[in-house]
């Protein structure tokens, strides 16, 4: 079994390139004959869904837009404490289909934080996008739109996503060894 050490931890093989690759392209097909006639937006949520996106975008074949986004999260002075920003949206939303792009969908308080922020703008719809959902682990209600793969509470990296900022590069996704 092919492995590589990614800073400090040892990860094996999990998924090969081809097989995310030919999964994606079924999803943007879906996709594409789901949302030909909306002229949307697609949201691609930095950092970890951009080789997702790049992928699953260029098998977009409507007009449509891209932007990229990041949630950022820091202490707030009032006692609700945490609370989540949203960075780099500079589109007007109101009134559009948004699609979010985003890599993984773990206990889904992320994609939840998002959706409540991107519904304060007034869209038409927002959708959802994931490559992958760990449906063991999700704590919220979540309308997951389309998902490409359900998988395990292992922690993966590659094909963009990272282990403390490291492994992105990886063509593969691999998993880490316990
Ligand atoms: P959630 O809010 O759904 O618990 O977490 C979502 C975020 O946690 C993802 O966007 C991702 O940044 C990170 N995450 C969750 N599981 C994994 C994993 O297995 N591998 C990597 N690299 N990041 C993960
Ligand atoms: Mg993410």
């Amino acid at each position: 079994m092919k492995t590589v050490r990614v800073k400090d931890k040892d990860f094996s093989l999990y998924m090969s390139e081809a097989t995310i690759v030919e999964r994606v392209k079924e999803v943007a097909s879906k996709i594409d004959a789901d949302y030909r006639d909306s002229k949307p937006l697609f949201l691609v949520v930095l950092n970890g869904s951009f080789v997702f996106a790049a992928d699953l975008l260029r098998n977009i074949d409507f007009p449509c837009e891209i932007s990229f986004i990041k949630m950022s999260s820091y202490q707030g002075t009032s006692s609700t404490g945490k609370v989540k920003q949203l960075l780099g949206l500079n589109e007007s939303i109101e009134g559009r289909t948004v699609i979010i792009v985003e890599d993984i969908i773990d206990t889904g308080y992320t994609m939840q934080e998002l959706v409540n922020l991107l519904n304060e703008k007034n869209p038409e719809q927002v959708v959802i996008t994931a490559l992958f959902v760990k449906p063991n682990n999700i704590k919220v209600p979540l309308n997951i739109d389309y998902k490409c793969f359900e998988i395990e509470n292992d922690f993966i990296v590659g094909y963009g996503l990272d282990y403390d900022g490291y492994g992105r590069n990886l063509s593969d996704i691999y998993k880490v060894v316990e």
